[in-house]
């Protein structure tokens, strides 16, 4: 399957990065912190405990999720700007940990997957655990302090308080037991906190094209 995997980091640019390499590469972009997100919107809105493992993990089986280009469904209802809220923020890395809900997600990203024959998915488990066989791994990571600027930038705050949210989630992300956030052995780690986000599309469409042409 052609799958470009891009993990790391809250505020590392995945989002915008994938979707401007998915345009470039011609392949379809699927954002999997959404998904997580749209559970974690759920738990909210069923006022579950987001701590209890079984319960979350029963909510993500029963809970439908439409990704439709940038919107998200949650059960029907468009919560696309929902998902970016601080309550979200705040419990999507607990509510991500739970086994369950990785098992439920995971395989809804690979039924994605395969439906759309291939895409770029963003993530952090992407290039370790759910696409291990990814054509192309990519690893985007930045400072903590330029990664909270850019978020400020893009969804307003307080750039002491994103910045401490971010370290929280990345915290949770990196030391969970179940597919931690990490780069993958054969992943290329790209730093971007020097980089344009034109730079960093232009060097993943290069790294493509020279995958593409070793495949041939
Ligand atoms: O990418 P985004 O910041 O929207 O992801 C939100 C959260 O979803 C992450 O902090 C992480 O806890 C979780 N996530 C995950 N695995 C993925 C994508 C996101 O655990 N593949």
């Amino acid at each position: 399957m052609r799958v470009i995997a891009l993990d790391g980091p809250a505020g590392a640019g995945k989002s915008t990065i994938a979707r401007l390499v998915s345009l470039k590469v011609g392949m379809p972009f699927l954002d999997t912190g959404a998904m997580y997100r749209g559970i974690a919107f759920a738990v909210l809105r069923d006022g579950i405990d987001q701590h209890d493992c079984d319960a979350v993990g029963k909510l993500a089986r029963l809970t439908e999720l439409e990704l439709e280009d940038d919107a998200l469904l949650v059960d029907g209802v468009d919560v696309t700007s929902e998902i970016r809220s601080n309550d979200v923020n705040a419990v999507v890395s607990v509510i991500s940990a739970h086994s369950p809900v990785r098992s439920v997600l995971r395989d809804q990203q690979r039924l994605w997957i395969s439906s759309h024959n291939g895409g770029v998915v963003e993530g952090r488990d992407i290039g370790t655990v759910v696409f291990p066989d990814a054509i192309l791994k990519v690893f985007l990571t930045a400072s903590p302090l330029i990664r909270a600027a850019r978020r400020v930038a893009q969804s307003g705050g307080d750039t002491a308080r994103v910045a401490e949210s971010i370290a929280q989630r990345d915290h949770l992300d990196t030391t969970r037991l179940d597919s931690p956030l990490r780069p993958a052995e054969d992943s290329i780690v790209l730093d971007t906190s020097e980089m344009t986000i034109e730079q960093v599309v232009e060097a993943i469409a290069r790294l493509f094209e020279d995958v593409e042409l070793r495949m041939k």
